[in-house]
């Protein structure tokens, strides 16, 4: 049954895309949007790229202009989070001390900044980048000749540290790890990038451990007993999904809110989507939980269908990308360690493709300046048939002609 009231949890890009979707679908009946931040929707891979870039104007990309919740009879609660679900009366609790009732919820809560161990207090030049304010709190530390140590070489750190070195920050990024973007990118990438960022002047270590962060203007303090005397630290060391809300009112969570494909929880009357979702996704084969745009977009839309009555099935070929320096680097498909690697292009170039692949399937594809051939890669990822590698790694060899070929096989 269709419900005639759906409260959405959380005012971020799944939360607006699914408010979207489910005016889009001509869903007539009422709709409240609770956000904890003051902000409408908006999409936060600018946070780390042209908001800090800062090309003259300011880039926060809004899901949809005011206007159009007006509109759309769209009811906003913002700056206001929900504290608690009571799932046998349906109704949300808000930290304002009112509560909604709701005929379907959608929890679109996102994920929150994972914070430094060591560090037991806020500091007001250590910085995480998940929001606007955080973004406008960073970018004027990024001045000629500051120093910023960033902790973390995921995505995320690169990408302030390539917005850092544009104006003429000293850079230092400390890696736990071995290599950089270790959990999303192939080592052939980890290495072009770690080069890259030596090559633009970042001083990128690895191995490296930090164990205090002290003083007004701060002092890192490394494992191996260096002190670096930093302007800002920005910490970018993972995100942790916000599903203890779900896991209170004892919906099933294990890295995230449990969904199947169609982003039920095992509560008829709760969903999920977005970063927060630990989805099925059918494609794959198994349950994962995506912290990217594609996702938070298209499950959501998903989460919409199906509480309209639609059987609408999400299970996509998975997809991110990253802007450093000026290269579009995007990723398609899950990276295995274990998989035998394919090149195709100029990849110390920065363009071209290196493709991942299992049995003889690619599983993942890593494009450098290439978004056309990330498309066509995408779908060859989805068709799940095996490959002749040596056209994948031919660049006289149309890509597409090798999909069409696939997709005439099958
Ligand atoms: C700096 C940055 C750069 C990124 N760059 C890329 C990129 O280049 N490419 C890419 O594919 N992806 C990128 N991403 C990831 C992408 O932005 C996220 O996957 C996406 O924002 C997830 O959307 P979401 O709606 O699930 O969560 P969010 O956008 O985080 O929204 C969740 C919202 O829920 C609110 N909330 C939480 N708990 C409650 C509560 N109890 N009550 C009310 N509200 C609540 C939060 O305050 C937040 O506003 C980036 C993310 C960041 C932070």
């Amino acid at each position: 049954m269709i419900p005639d009231h759906v409260v959405v949890v959380g005012a971020g890009q799944a939360g607006g895309r699914a408010i979207e979707a489910l005016r889009g679908q001509g869903f007539a009946g009422a709709i409240t949007l609770v956000g904890a931040e003051k902000h409408l929707p908006y999409e936060r891979p600018s946070l780390s790229k042209e908001m800090l870039l800062d090309l003259g104007q300011e880039r926060i990309v809004w899901v949809r202009p005011a206007a159009w919740y007006d509109e759309h009879k769209v009811e906003r609660r913002l700056g206001v989070a929900v504290t608690a679900i009571d799932r046998a009366a349906r109704t949300v609790a808000l930290a304002d001390g009112s509560s909604l009732s709701y005929g379907a919820l959608i929890l679109a809560t996102g994920t929150t900044p994972r914070q430094l161990p060591i560090l037991h207090h806020s500091h007001p030049r250590v910085l995480t980048i998940r929001t606007i304010e955080d973004s406008q709190a960073l970018r004027p530390c990024l001045v000629d000749g500051a120093h910023l140590v960033i902790i973390g070489a995921g995505f995320i750190g690169l990408e302030v540290a390539a917005a850092a070195r544009a104006h003429g920050c000293a850079v230092t990024v400390l890696e736990a790890a071995p290599r950089a973007m270790a959990r999303g990118v192939p080592e052939r990438i980890s290495e072009l990038y770690a080069k890259l960022h030596r090559e633009r002047g970042v001083d990128l270590r690895f191995h490296a451990g930090v164990i205090a962060i002290e003083g007004e203007r701060p002092i890192v303090h490394l494992r191996s007993g260096e002190r670096l005397q930093a302007d800002a630290v920005v910490v970018g060391i993972g995100v942790i999904p916000n599903d203890e809300l779900a896991s209170a009112a004892g919906l099933a969570v294990d890295n995230g809110i449990l969904v199947d494909a169609q982003g039920r929880s095992n509560d008829p009357a709760i969903y999920a989507a977005g970063d927060v979702a630990h989805h099925h996704n059918p494609l794959l084969g198994h349950s994962l939980r995506l912290e990217s745009w594609q996702n938070a977009q298209n499950q959501a839309i998903a989460v919409a269908k199906t509480i309209l009555g639609q059987d609408h099935v999400y299970a996509e070929v998975p997809w991110f990308w990253s802007d450093q320096y000026g290269i579009n680097m995007q990723i398609t498909g899950l990276t295995d360690p274990q998989a035998t690697v394919v090149e195709r292009g100029d990849l110390d170039g920065y363009a071209g493709v290196l493709f991942e692949l299992v049995d003889g399937r690619v599983v993942c594809a890593v494009g450098l300046n290439a978004a056309r051939d990330l498309r066509v890669a995408k779908q060859i990822i989805g068709t799940k048939l095996p490959v002749d590698s040596a056209a994948l790694g031919n660049p006289a060899v149309k890509l597409t002609d090798i999909y069409k070929s696939l997709k005439s096989a099958s």
